[in-house]
């Protein structure tokens, strides 16, 4: 039986995202001795230019994986417009790349943001609303050195708007409208959208394969 904790790095170098993935893990999370990739500053950066989420989060897990030697968990997220064939996708952090990568200096998260909404809004405009139907999609892979040990998915629907509304959030929360609850993503308080978020889905998928796995790694 094997009383230490397994260390699991998080390929992410934002704090904030440990706390949000251990604050949805629950008690889960005080099983695992948690490591980010601030704690391996000299791995090279793994490129994410999958064609799709799954490929993204696969090839990040297997990469710092590979380079660290530990269990590696690692996410990859977006936005997906049925109107779009399925844009912005993989390409959503830098949909509207063009518009500002000319630019001399480097522009701040919020005005990047507002770029790549404001060119849904206008690739979509004329598109009726019920054709405006969208999705955010959350992919989560876990692997070790040699192999993918889990994936899971968690997506959450909704339509986008044909105005900005609400403060609230990042990227393309503004024009995210959630049906069943009538606001957009950006009205939302960030208890609530944490509570629905596709990554809460994905990491509420992720629960009870990640508990089985830590049971199995204690009796080894
Ligand atoms: P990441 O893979 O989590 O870094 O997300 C990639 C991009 O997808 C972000 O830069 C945002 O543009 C978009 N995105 C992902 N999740 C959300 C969300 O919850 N709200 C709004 N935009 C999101």
């Amino acid at each position: 039986m094997n009383l230490d904790k397994p260390a699991i790095l998080v390929a992410t170098t934002n704090p904030g995202k440990l706390a949000e993935l251990t604050a949805m893990l629950g008690e889960l999370a005080e099983q695992v001795l948690w490591k980010t990739l601030a704690d391996f500053p000299h791995l090279p950066a793994v490129p994410e230019d999958g064609d799709t989420f799954a490929a993204n989060a696969r090839k990040k897990a297997l990469g710092y994986a590979r380079g660290s030697g530990l269990l590696t968990l690692a996410d990859d997220s977006g936005l997906v417009i049925d109107a779009l064939g399925g844009r912005p996708g993989v390409h959503s952090a830098r949909f509207a790349a063009e518009d500002y990568s000319s630019k001399k200096e480097p522009l701040d998260r919020k005005t990047i943001d507002r770029l790549n909404y404001e060119k849904v809004l206008r690739l979509l405009k004329g598109v009726p609303s019920r054709q405006r139907t969208a999705r955010f999609v959350c992919r989560l892979c876990l692997a070790d050195a040699e192999q993918v040990l889990l994936e899971t998915e968690g997506t959450v629907e909704g339509f986008i708007t044909e105005e900005p509304l609400g403060e609230n959030g990042f990227g393309y929360d503004p024009i995210f409208w959630l049906p069943s609850l009538k606001k957009t993503a950006a009205q939302l308080a960030a208890e609530e959208k944490n509570r629905i978020s596709h990554r809460a889905r994905a990491v509420g998928n992720l629960k009870p394969m990640l508990e089985n796995l830590l049971r199995n790694l204690r009796c080894r």
